[in-house]
């Protein structure tokens, strides 16, 4: 297995000025394994669940790439839940309920047919599960990336600073990037995050895209315009997983193929947003894909 992601594979309770879902399928990894094994062809799973997550869901998923052998069961307890009201743009949302159940006691364990992989990718999640993760790996990855939120920052500080001094990208969304750093400014708020050893940071824009920094350079990518919103949840996820996804396909992390990738990561991203839960990303096709990425160069081409 050439990439593996940690991460919460959980039941959400999504509120839009629309619609109210409940028990919609989701998790950080599960996007993220999701779009991964889209463009990679597969991506390994290190995460928990109780009894009450459907087996459907995991043989789906299974289908379409994702290896399961880091999944623990957990008999008798009760899946990760978050619960998550959006404000009427759609882009902005407050959290209402971040029941961890499972994820209270949760000790990761890496496979051995994880633990050589070449690219991991740290999905958002108790920061020393993180950590855990990259300790049980045989050998340095050639590339570790980072997804964290606010939740953590609140209750897990010093735990989520040592994890930024142990990874290589960064991403993070714009709110959050200010909150850890005290900076009003990204550019500064970058800076102070690079300084702590990541080679490479992405600051999440939601609608707006997201930017790209490393060393001096700064990269910007659009989102997708959509015609319709229906559930963003996820949408950073499948982000992260494209753009460790297509890095990991085409086995090259220079500055300028993560530019490509963070494209595919928006493309990818764009589906998720149609539909409630994973349902979207889980019937595009690769043709689909491409009719996106081409209207995407055509609407940043100079
Ligand atoms: P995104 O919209 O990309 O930020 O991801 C939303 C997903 O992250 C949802 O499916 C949630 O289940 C999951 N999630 C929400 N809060 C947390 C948290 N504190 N830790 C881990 N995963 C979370």
């Amino acid at each position: 297995m050439n990439l593996i992601t940690v991460g919460t594979v959980a039941f959400d309770s999504i509120a839009t000025p629309f619609e109210s879902r409940e028990k919609v399928i989701g998790g950080a990894a599960t996007y993220i394994s999701l779009a991964a094994s889209f463009l990679n062809g597969s991506c390994g799973v290190v995460s928990v669940v109780g009894d009450d997550f459907p087996e459907s869901v995991i043989t789906d998923l299974k289908s379409r790439g994702v290896d399961w052998s880091g999944l623990e069961i957990k008999q008798g307890e009760k899946s990760f839940h978050w619960s998550g009201k959006y404000h009427l743009d759609m882009n902005s949302r407050d959290t209402l309920a971040t029941d961890l159940n499972v994820l209270a006691s949760f000790e990761p364990k890496v496979p051995a047919s994880f633990q050589n992989a070449d690219y991991v990718m740290l999905g958002n999640l108790v920061p020393a599960v993180q950590i855990g993760v990259l300790s049980q790996m045989a050998k340095r990855p050639k590339l570790v990336v980072l997804d964290t939120m606010n939740f953590w920052m609140d209750v897990a500080r010093e735990d989520l600073d040592r994890v930024f001094t142990m990874v290589d990208v960064v991403t993070i969304n714009d709110e959050e990037a200010r909150q850890y750093t005290g900076e009003r400014s990204l550019k500064n708020a970058a800076k102070q995050i690079l300084a702590l050893g990541p080679k490479a940071l992405i600051i999440k824009k939601g609608e707006h895209g997201a930017l790209l920094f490393g060393g001096d350079e700064v990269f910007f990518a659009p989102a997708m315009l959509l015609d319709e919103v229906k559930d963003p949840t996820g949408a950073g996820d499948s982000f992260a997983g494209g753009f460790i996804g297509y890095l990991a396909k085409t086995d090259d992390i220079s500055f300028e193929n993560m530019k490509r990738a963070i494209v595919h990561g928006s493309a990818l991203a764009s589906f998720t947003c149609e539909d409630f839960g994973p349902d979207a990303l889980m019937q595009v096709t690769p043709e689909q894909l491409q009719i996106r990425l081409t209207a995407f160069e055509q609407m940043v081409r100079i």
